[in-house]
């Protein structure tokens, strides 16, 4: 033992409902020290991860020593002994804080001990304000008729899509760069979506989303987009609502924001509109998505933007009777349910292609239309071929571990990959098995 307490932090609280708070002990003395020791509890629920900072509150401004994942111990006064080996040596008197990366409720802190042996973290997260270097590293996106070609080639790409991004929701833990990880190097994905929550509807939905928790959301998606772009992945921003048209200058102010940052690198793909439910195209999709594309088009004047399309991104039809036409490199949602959506569904989206317009799903499910019920594999089957014959891209809903149907892991499945098929779904083995052979 190197020293004593900083001070007394009995029964502290970091991140009690959101990443992105921290506690802070002024004057330890960091001389010597290799790995912190402490106890915590967790009541039940999710992963949580956080980081040990020095001299700084947040990612942006403190020097990340190491960080940790956090998992339920039984009960929020149920406290386990962890250590958290520090990833550098500092010496002298520093600021020390621990600070909520990411998930909900992520710990209880009863008193730490500073340490002389070196321990183990699971990693440093980078700052999700540091841009990632490597602009270019994948094929730049176009469209030319129906068609969506990459590098100028006729092709498609298969990957997955995050659960909604809101604080609390559970799926929220999956938006690590750990998992982009998992997904290039043992998936082969190509793709990721990140679908940020946007806003709370008369049934209490969206909770936790971009409209109350801003900065942690975008936080989230920052951190997926920097990981897919380290790992050449494409990754589509995912504006997730059903009533976009209500949040208009919500969303025109954060594709500005996207678009300023990110612009430049061939890996982002705006979706600006998740699903619209029944309302009209002509009358009230497509005035929002010309003022949004507009936004995004003054810093970025290429990258793929996609659209929603009525009645839950089924209805492509409509879009190609009347076509967006402001600019170039627009494509236009499908989303499909294989347990639900058939040939109907099929048919309507060749019709779709047939008069000209380029589709993307940026969603779609082996199961049933609510996300439930087992898998249905005939017409699974039947729309892989049409996607692949169709040059149609796609991102499966969703990679999660709430208990249905839909989700690709089991619950508790660690937010920093590595999962055996025993962690996968019968849905989670499936698709990894389509994305690897894509
Ligand atoms: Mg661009």
């Amino acid at each position: 033992m190197v020293d004593g307490l900083a001070n007394d932090p009995t029964q502290e609280v970091v991140g009690y409902y959101d990443a992105g708070s921290a506690i802070c002990y002024d004057e330890v003395n960091m001389t010597g020290v290799r790995s912190i020791d402490f106890l915590m509890a967790k009541g039940m629920g999710d992963a949580g991860r956080f980081a040990i900072l020095a001299d700084g509150a947040d990612l942006s401004s403190g020097t990340n020593l190491g960080e940790k994942i956090t998992m339920s111990t039984g009960g929020w006064e149920t406290f386990t002994p962890v250590n958290v080996g520090l990833s550098m040596q500092l010496s002298g008197n520093h600021t020390l804080c621990f600070y909520g990366v990411s998930g909900g409720g992520i710990f209880n802190l009863d008193k730490f001990t500073l340490s002389d042996v070196p321990g183990q973290n699971d990693g440093v997260s980078k700052d999700p304000d540091d841009l990632p270097d490597n602009p270019g590293a994948v094929a730049k996106i176009t469209t030319q008729g129906n068609k969506v070609l990459f590098g100028g080639q006729a092709g498609s790409i298969a990957g997955m899509s995050l659960f909604w991004s809101n604080d609390g929701w559970g799926g929220e833990k999956y938006y690590t760069a750990d998992v982009l990880k998992e997904l290039k190097n043992n998936w082969k994905a190509k793709l990721v979506r990140a679908a940020m929550g946007i806003n709370s509807n008369d049934e209490g939905e969206g909770l936790g989303s971009y409209i109350q928790n801003r900065e942690s959301n975008v936080r989230k998606v920052k951190t997926v987009v920097n990981a897919a772009i380290e790992n050449d992945m494409y990754v589509i921003i995912d504006w997730h609502a059903h009533k976009a048209q209500d949040f208009q200058n919500e969303s025109i102010e954060f594709f500005r924001e996207m678009s300023a940052l990110y612009g430049n690198y061939d890996n982002v793909i705006y979706e600006i509109y998740n699903e619209p439910l029944a309302v009209s195209w002509s009358g009230v999709i497509k005035p929002y998505a010309e003022a949004v594309i507009r936004a995004i088009r003054e810093n970025d004047p290429d990258n793929l933007i996609i659209v929603g399309t009525p009645n839950w991104s089924q209805d492509v039809d409509a879009a190609a009777a009347d076509p967006i036409t402001i600019s170039s490199n627009i494509a236009y949602t499908l989303h499909f349910y294989a347990g639900t959506h058939h040939q109907w569904l099929r048919d309507k989206a060749s019709a779709a292609l047939s008069r000209g317009i380029p589709l993307f799903v940026t969603e779609w499910g082996a199961v049933d239309a609510d996300g439930d019920g087992g898998v249905n594999q005939a017409e699974t089957q039947a729309w892989m071929t049409f996607l692949k014959n169709n040059g149609i891209s796609h991102a499966n809903w969703a990679l999660n571990d709430k208990v249905e149907g839909a989700s690709a892991l089991v619950p508790d499945a660690s937010p920093n990959g590595g999962w055996s098929d025993a962690q996968l779904t019968p849905s989670g083995k499936l698709i990894k098995g389509i994305i690897q052979s894509w």
